[in-house]
């Protein structure tokens, strides 16, 4: 094992280090040191991509030429800095270039140190105009980036992984889920039948349930041990409670719901088959992909639902939440527990995609068969291709040029098909390479 490659990233306070950091970590990373001598103001966090794994360090704020008291802090980062491998140079896209920018672009252009330029808080891909400025700090081409959202880390993250050694194919698959339990969101409108599916779902004779503080306070979260394997429900302090105190407002469910899916491997959306799917259902939907969770859709109450209410629904489902595509969706009854059981197999594959890792030579192989059975059009062609993270399976696709949506589309329904991963979104990226 080669030691892994360390990234420092430098720039003035508040341009976004701390936040870019925690998007690189990714919410499944916590801090793993804390080193020894460095001030607090030096975090380091292990950052695993394309199977590779390497220490992205904080280094706090760095002020060259600051006042004395900054001096001390300023220390601790060009030490940090001398000791990595890759300097990320943050600076604001919104401010512009400053002064102080401008010295510390001079400190680092005369030590011999790869850089990367990367402008932060470009939220709107409407705005990346404002990096070039940035050219004039004489560090090369700048890129855009929006800690807060996360556009541009995928790259970052491409680009730092290109500079590592390569490393022999084969590696070893991850352990499932990091040791811990699968975790699932049920989400949903107030009344939609969530703490009754809940309650179905725990009370079965056979499960071990039990409840463990939630990753977050005042939450809950329910442990119960299935035929999958033992499955975490995240939050369910609401749906535990026998007299609701929330007010079942809106905002407030809406809120904790999409908190729920950020801690979430998986989400079950629930949907009242009478009422149909409503635009609230389509917003949760919106935000659920948007999450990369996979998604299992159940159309509760179906017992009670009339043919008409039933045929709506189901248009419903392909007509307004066609972008979760091909989510298995299950008609269930929470109330009487009938079609209840199909979940746990459904939660099962999706959870064995969702967790797939495909050694790059396999991912080369089916794209090179794709590309040979349907060649891109106008001369495109893709060179190289990898999975670059799993939970969801995220693959990154080099080509020589645009590539057209619908041949996109064409290379993702035959990594999906080859590599059997059915319902779970798949994220691919396209980039431009020489
Ligand atoms: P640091 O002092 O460089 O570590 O900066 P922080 O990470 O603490 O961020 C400073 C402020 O900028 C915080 O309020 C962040 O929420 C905000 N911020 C960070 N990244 C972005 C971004 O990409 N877009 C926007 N709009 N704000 C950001
Ligand atoms: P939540 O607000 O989403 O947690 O919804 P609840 O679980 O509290 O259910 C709201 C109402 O719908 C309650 O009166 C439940 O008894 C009822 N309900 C839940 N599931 C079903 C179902 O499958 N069929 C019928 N007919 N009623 C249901």
């Amino acid at each position: 094992m080669s030691s892994p490659l360390r990234v420092a990233i430098v720039g003035r306070p508040n341009v976004g280090k701390s936040t870019l950091v925690n998007r690189l970590a990714g919410r499944r990373t916590a801090i793993v040191e804390e080193r020894a001598g460095v001030t607090r103001d030096a975090k380091a966090v292990e950052v695993e991509w394309a199977g590779r794994t390497f220490e992205v360090v904080d280094t706090g704020g760095w002020m060259p030429g600051g006042s004395a008291l900054d001096e001390k802090v300023s220390r601790v980062s060009e030490r940090t800095m001398d000791e990595a491998d890759v300097v990320i140079f943050l600076v604001d896209g919104t401010v512009g270039v400053t002064e102080e920018d401008a010295k510390a672009a001079e400190l680092l252009r005369r030590k011999s140190k790869p850089v990367r330029l990367i402008v932060n808080k470009i939220d709107d891909p409407k705005r990346e105009h404002l990096i070039w400025d940035f050219m004039e700090l004489g560090l090369g081409e700048p890129s855009p980036m929006s800690a807060l959202h996360g556009n541009g880390a995928a790259d970052l993250l491409d680009d730092l992984v290109a500079m590592l050694p390569p490393e022999d194919e084969e590696e070893e698959p991850e352990s499932a889920a990091d040791g811990g339990e699968i975790a699932v969101s049920i989400v949903g409108r107030p009344n939609v039948g969530k703490s009754t599916l809940f309650n179905r779902l725990t009370g079965a004779e056979h499960s071990i349930v039990h409840d463990m503080p939630g990753t977050t306070r005042d939450t809950i979260d329910t442990v119960v041990e299935t035929s999958e394997g033992a499955i975490r429900f995240v939050d369910t302090a609401g749906m535990r409670r026998r007299s609701k105190v929330d007010d079942g407002t809106e905002y407030y469910s809406v809120v904790r719901a999409l908190q729920a899916i950020d801690k979430a491997d998986i989400a079950i959306l629930v949907i009242d088959s009478a009422e149909g799917v409503t635009a609230q259902d389509q917003r949760l939907a919106e935000r659920v992909d948007l999450a990369g969770c996979p998604v299992i859709v159940l159309l509760n109450k179906w017992e009670v639902a009339s043919a008409d209410d039933r045929e709506r629904v189901t248009y419903q489902i392909a007509d307004k939440l066609h972008f979760i595509g091909d989510s298995p969706v299950l008609q269930v009854s929470a109330l009487t527990g009938k079609g209840v059981h199909r979940l746990y197999p459904a939660l099962g594959s999706a959870i064995r995609a969702y967790e797939t890792r495909i050694p790059t030579r396999q991912v080369n192989d089916v794209i090179r068969r794709a590309q040979q059975a349907q060649p891109a059009p106008h001369g495109a062609r893709v060179l190289y291709a990898l999975q670059g993270a799993a939970h969801p399976p995220t693959f990154t696709i080099f080509a020589n040029r645009e590539l057209p949506k619908t041949y996109v589309r064409y290379l993702e329904r035959s990594l999906q098909e080859a590599f059997d991963l059915g319902a779970t979104p798949l994220k691919l990226r396209v980039r431009k390479r020489d």
